[in-house]
């Protein structure tokens, strides 16, 4: 997209809004983004297919330092990586539990618990705030839960960012394709251009030809699930009903579709 065009979309979506850039930022950022209707808590409880992933952090603890999901969906998705972490693009990535689960006490667990790494991705949470603040459609939800990103349309004013109460988004400050080598860039994945902003997808490339997610796929220790959250036979479902498992920022009302196995 030339940056004309993509200026004049930033504009007419914020005119759209009926909001300046500082105080529609300021409204988002001060607002309680969450406060879901019945109908959209409704969302992806319905029939159909609903995509949702199991994390099963104690799978990944057994091989401490293990980062072939991460290194799977990188290569997949052509994702630079940058010296400097401003400029860092991250679709999946780890942080210490005890950051990730703030809510959760440590100390009642005496395996140092808290400083144990968890893998993070988009949440593709059923009452997704991203969504309902993007200006210019450029981040949707499919019937299947996943939310997408069309690059093209995005014009890169990280409203989504703002509203992502999970640091899921990443923004292209700099051409990311400076960051790639060229010569091993995936053809089958389009490399992104400066001013967009980008997240996981869940792999629905991958989904949409009947593969499961690169990083389910990579994970020797099987310690990613991915299903369906509708089929009550499908092994996410059955673990998220007979397991305990957390999901981020449960207060939030998003209603995030990736669950953690803690224990
Ligand atoms: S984790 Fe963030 S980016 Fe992903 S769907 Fe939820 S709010 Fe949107
Ligand atoms: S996807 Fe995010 S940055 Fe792009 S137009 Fe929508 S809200 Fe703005």
């Amino acid at each position: 997209m030339r940056t004309d065009r993509r200026g004049f979309l930033k504009i007419a979506g914020i005119a759209a809004l009926g909001l300046g850039i500082k105080p529609g930022m300021d409204a988002l950022l001060g607002h309680g983004l969450v406060e879901a209707s019945p109908e959209m808590l409704a969302q992806g409880a319905g029939e159909g297919i609903r995509w949702a992933m199991v994390v099963d952090l104690p799978r990944c603890w057994a091989t401490p330092g293990c980062t072939e999901c991460i290194a799977a969906c990188d290569e997949a998705h052509n994702i630079p990586h940058f010296d400097d972490a401003k400029k860092e693009i991250k679709w999946t990535w780890e942080e210490p539990y005890g950051k990730v689960f703030p809510e959760q006490d440590p100390r009642l667990n005496s395996s140092n618990l808290g400083n144990k790494l968890a893998l993070l991705l988009c949440n593709h949470c059923d009452n997704p705030p991203c969504v309902r603040v993007c200006p210019t459609k450029a981040t949707w939800q499919r019937p299947d839960g996943i939310v997408m990103m069309d690059f093209h349309r995005c014009i890169g004013c990280r409203y989504c960012m703002v509203a992502c109460p999970y640091g899921s988004r990443s923004f292209n400050f700099v051409d990311p394709r400076t960051a790639l080598d060229m010569n091993k860039v995936n053809p089958d994945y389009p490399t992104r251009t400066r001013g967009v902003v980008e997240k996981c997808t869940l792999c629905q490339e991958r989904i949409d030809v009947g593969k499961i997610p690169a990083c389910v796929e990579a994970c020797p220790q099987h310690a990613l699930v991915f299903g369906d959250m509708n089929d009550p036979n499908s092994q996410v479902r059955k673990i998220v009903e007979s397991r305990t498992t957390l999901v981020r920022k449960p207060e939030l009302g998003t209603r995030p579709q990736v669950h953690y196995i803690v224990s």
